[in-house]
This record gives C-alpha cells, sequence and structure tokens, in this order.
C-alpha cells in the first residue's frame, strides 16, 4: 500500500512567511465607526490572515502586523471608505518564503 503525501495546510504555509513591522506606523487603518457596515464586518472572515476582529463593544478593529497586502478588505470596503489603505514603507511588511 502505498501512502499518499498530503499537501500542506495554508496555515503551514502561512507560518513559512516572515514580517517586518513597521512600529507605530500600520498601513492599514480603520476608520473610527460607530457601527461597522456589513463589508467591514464581513472582513472578520474574508482577511486570509485572521488581521480583523470584533472589539467587545462591537467595532471592527485590524491588526496588520501580519497583513498579507492582498489587497481585499481595500476592495470589500471600497464604497464605504472605512478602512485607510496603504502599501508598508518600503522594506516592511511581509516577506514571502517560496518552495
Ligand atoms: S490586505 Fe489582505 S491580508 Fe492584509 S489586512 Fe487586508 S484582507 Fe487582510
Amino acid at each position: 500500500m502505498t501512502e499518499i503525501a498530503t499537501a500542506p495546510k495554508v496555515e503551514e504555509k502561512l507560518f513559512q512567511n516572515r514580517y517586518l513591522v513597521d512600529a507605530g506606523k500600520p498601513h492599514i487603518r480603520v476608520r473610527e465607526h460607530e457601527t461597522p457596515s456589513a463589508s467591514l464586518l464581513a472582513m472578520t472572515r474574508l482577511c486570509p490572515a485572521g488581521c480583523y476582529a470584533v472589539t467587545e463593544s462591537g467595532q471592527v478593529e485590524v491588526a496588520a502586523d501580519g497583513c498579507l497586502e492582498c489587497g481585499t478588505c481595500r476592495i470589500v470596503t471600497r464604497k464605504t471608505g472605512e478602512v485607510e489603505w496603504n502599501y508598508p514603507r518600503g522594506g516592511f511588511g511581509v516577506l514571502y518564503k517560496f518552495g
């Protein structure tokens, strides 16, 4: 009986990446809001890096340290303008590992 190689999980692949955090200068910010729009709320499920979370008081916050720079939150919240999105400064952000 031959053994079938299993593909690594996405979480295992993401763990290979490294991040250089630009302390105090996050490249993504959530603008102040009372109640998040459905689009912003959806980011707590859509962000592949799990950067978005709901606070105890019901607002959505982002911790951009593990951001993959995929741009999903930029596109999803484009119409509501709740997310301020920029690329990290040169030399900071995600460092992808291939192979
Ligand atoms: S750009 Fe992608 S990985 Fe980064 S916070 Fe937005 S959805 Fe998450």
